[in-house]
């Protein structure tokens, strides 16, 4: 919509805005920290309160154009070999999309094609040798780098991957809806006061979890200001122990909410749900809705994580314990975060 409206009403192919974007993705950078500059000088740029969040999109890419690690091996094995395929110029057919010729196959079908062909068992599935362009060549190049990255972040090295021929830089996500889809994240940081965008990035990462650091280390980068008189609001999706002690080491005021203070204020918290219990970080207890002080008991070490206990023997007398803990004799409570992250909630009250 953006562009059909600075272009008045023209609409520019998909493939003609990635083109822009591949040969001047640095340009349309210094163009933003140019418009930060002159955002700057209007006074428009306050830097006393600024927001962290992120948004999914779903990335150009149809199940079709999923292609699974093997086949991908395989097919660019076979044409680096040379055997049943000819690679031919580009300029013959023009700036068209690469995946579209010759022979009027996408990509995907051209390689499912070449795999048939050498792998059946039935005497030559076509005579006819399979033709690529040089940029499907480099194209697939591209995506096995994309897919090899893929693999270095995962944990299971084992698991069989896939990715997308034609959009190879987005990954697995879940959406809004929660359904998992081939998407990129968006992250973008905005001056709250005139809602001035920041920085913008499009990253790889499914999750928020690691972006806080990242993202507020570049605009400091681009502001050349340490951002110590700022406040960093972020949404829980950015509360991990690595984020509030980036920005406990770091001395930047962050307000991050836990996921308790998320529920609650989504009117979500029943009665005797655990954030209706207070944590008192310097006594290290918590109290409960009939005011009772639940002492720390133990730490467990669940895979790697700590996992802090608490309980009190006056739930076995207290008046609520039906509604409370039905089924024992102690409400117990367990606690997760690390001291950084105790210390941010105590600050988001
Ligand atoms: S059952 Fe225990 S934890 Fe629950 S309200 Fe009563 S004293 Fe507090």
């Amino acid at each position: 919509m953006v562009y059909m409206y600075l272009t008045g009403n023209d609409k520019p192919s998909y493939r003609t805005i990635i083109n822009f974007k591949n040969e001047y993705g640095s340009l349309i950078e210094e163009v933003l920290v140019l418009t930060i500059g002159v955002a700057r000088e209007a006074g428009m740029v306050k830097l006393n309160d600024l927001a962290i969040d992120s948004t999914t999109i779903k990335a150009n890419s149809s199940s079709s154009s999923i292609i699974k690690e093997n086949n991908l091996e395989l097919a660019r094995k076979i044409i680096k070999e040379g055997k049943e395929t000819d690679i031919i110029e580009d300029e013959k057919y023009g700036d068209k999309r690469g995946d579209e010729v010759p022979q009027d196959l996408t990509l995907k079908k051209k390689i499912k094609k070449l795999i048939k062909k050498v792998t059946t068992e039935e005497e030559c599935v076509d005579e006819e040798s399979i033709v690529f362009t040089k940029k499907e060549v480099e194209k697939l190049d591209h995506v096995y780098e994309e897919l090899e990255k893929i693999k270095e972040t995962h944990e299971n090295k084992d698991k069989e991957f896939s990715i997308s021929l034609t959009d190879p830089e987005a990954r697995w996500m879940k959406n809004k809806k929660g359904k998992i889809e081939q998407s990129l994240n968006i992250q973008n940081i905005v001056d709250v006061e005139e809602g001035i965008i920041l920085k913008s990035e499009v990253v790889q990462d499914p999750t928020d979890h690691h972006q806080l650091p990242i993202q507020i280390e570049g605009l400091k980068e681009i502001l050349e200001n340490d951002l110590k008189e700022t406040n960093i609001l972020a949404d829980n999706g950015y509360n991990t122990s690595k984020s509030a002690k980036y920005l406990h080491d770091n001395d930047l005021n962050g307000f991050m909410p836990n996921r308790a203070q998320t529920s609650a204020k989504k009117n979500k918290i029943k009665k005797f749900s655990k954030a209706q219990f207070q944590y008192n970080i310097e006594k290290n207890t918590y109290t409960c809705p009939n005011n009772r002080i639940l002492p720390y008991k133990k730490t467990y070490d669940i895979d790697g994580k700590k996992r802090k206990v608490f309980y009190t023997k006056d739930c076995k007398n207290c008046q609520y314990k039906e509604e409370c803990t039905p089924h024992s004799n102690y409400r117990i409570i367990s606690h997760y975060s690390t001291n950084y992250q105790d210390l941010m909630s105590q600050k988001n009250g």
